[in-house]
């Protein structure tokens, strides 16, 4: 059966005082009150695979992160403006995990102020405006991280409400992009050269470019070989900044890469960074240049009064320990290589599974009316996550057309967990679409 709220007075409560634009992802959506490992369960004790849980990277209720927060909980959580161990050691920990040079850290407390700060520090840096973003892109909720998200399935005003200093170039989307397949780089590159040169023509200097080094808000997509890195030399030949937004593909999920920027050999000038650092514990994180960090000084201090307390430093570094210990990273690569296999599997036997795109635990399903057309399956990809949610499973669409389901669960994910999912899957697709 499908599930339902198991109280309706509690539903109704929630309709009336949780303001509207916070948007409900299930017409019915069952009440989650626990959660273990790759699973949640609603109040009913029904249990549900978690596909889509960027932000829970360990897994749903890990003892150890528990007990390590309750911990420091009881020992002290200040606000940040003191010095306390953990502020000092986790900070040294983070500019140990980026590339050379990346060694000036700020602490703060989600994906969009990572990003509204690294939007500051290149205006600053740079002495000029102009950014240059991807069509397709979401970088947060926050005034500056919001400008320079353009992606229509987040906001369908989006491409006509920008503020003029953003420019958003060409999605470089390999499968339904203007330009396709990975060798497109020349189409995608020479697109965001166009773009440079109007904005050079107007002598206003530039910032920057952010981008997602693996195009997760697009379905997991790789961009085209060697994009990246030539992106960035056009950014930095006209002075500009370049931001890896690693908030969703960053941090081991991608299984054989540490980073997404890996993929593409090429290192940003700022990182930014969120969900699973925390494991679901409000954290994000800016690294960058000692030259960039401190070209802040120019508008004054930076202050956050709860990024990089002593109870969400303590939860940052016992998310890297565990995820060392319980070889997360590992784990993610191979049971994400099983599961990428057995999804391409899917392609033969069903036309509206047009391509699997990512790897890792970071996979993008993309279903499509026609192979050549590339129609996009945007409603039966809502009734096929509807479906699935009747079987147990929760997934959810993304990309501009939401005909991509996003697959992004616990790096705990076990084989046969996986599996599951995609015997689920089948079924459904099996019920004829
Ligand atoms: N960047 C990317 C790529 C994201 O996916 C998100 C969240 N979906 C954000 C930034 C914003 O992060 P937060 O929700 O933690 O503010």
């Amino acid at each position: 059966d499908a599930p339902k709220p198991a109280s309706a007075e509690l539903f109704a409560l929630r309709e009336a005082h949780l303001a509207g634009p916070q948007k409900n992802y299930y017409e019915t959506p069952p009440q989650m009150e626990r959660g273990w490992k790759e699973h949640m369960f609603d109040v009913e004790g029904r249990a549900y695979l978690d596909m889509l849980n960027n932000v829970t990277i360990l897994g749903h209720g890990h003892p150890r992160l528990a007990e390590a927060i309750s911990e420091q909980w009881l020992r002290l959580n200040t606000n940040s403006r003191f010095h306390y161990t953990a502020i000092a050691e986790f900070s040294e920990r983070l500019a140990s995990l980026a590339p050379e040079g990346l060694e000036a850290v700020f602490l703060v407390n989600s994906g969009s102020e990572a990003n509204d700060l690294a939007l500051r520090l290149a205006w600053a840096h740079t002495g000029a405006k102009p950014m240059l973003s991807l069509l397709e892109a979401y970088h947060g909720w926050s005034v500056a991280s919001d400008a320079v998200s353009t992606s229509i399935a987040d906001n369908p005003q989006a491409l006509t409400t920008r503020p003029d200093w953003v420019h958003a170039v060409l999605s470089p989307n390999t499968y339904r992009g203007a330009f396709r397949g990975s060798e497109s780089t020349t189409g995608y590159l020479d697109a965001v050269v166009e773009v440079l040169e109007a904005i050079d023509a107007k002598g206003e200097g530039l910032a920057g470019f952010i981008a997602e080094p693996v195009y997760g808000n697009a379905g997991g997509i790789s961009l085209p070989d060697g994009f990246l890195a030539a992106v960035y030399g056009q950014i930095r030949a006209r002075g500009g900044v370049c931001i890896a937004d690693e908030v969703q593909v960053g941090y081991g999920r991608l299984g054989h890469h540490f980073w997404g920027f890996e993929q593409q050999g090429a290192i940003p000038d700022i990182i930014t960074i969120a969900k699973g650092m925390g494991d679901g514990h409000p954290l994000g994180a800016v690294i960058t240049t000692r030259a960039i960090a401190g070209s802040l000084e120019k508008e004054g201090y930076f202050f956050s009064s709860t990024g990089g307390s002593p109870v969400s430093c303590v939860a940052g570094m016992t998310v890297l320990d565990i995820m060392a210990d319980e070889r997360l990273q590992e784990n993610a690569r191979d049971v994400g290589d099983h599961l990428k296999g057995r999804l391409v599997a899917l392609i033969e036997r069903h036309p509206i599974v047009g391509a699997v795109h990512g790897m890792g635990l970071y996979l993008g399903l993309e279903l499509v009316r026609d192979r050549t057309t590339l129609e996009p399956a945007t409603e039966e990809t809502a009734a096929i996550c509807s479906r699935l949610l009747d079987l147990g499973i929760l997934v959810q669409p993304t990309g501009d057309h939401l005909n991509v389901l996003k697959i992004k669960p616990p790096l705990c994910l076990t084989v046969d967990s996986a599996d599951f999912f995609v015997d689920m899957l089948e079924k459904v697709l099996s019920e004829g679409w």
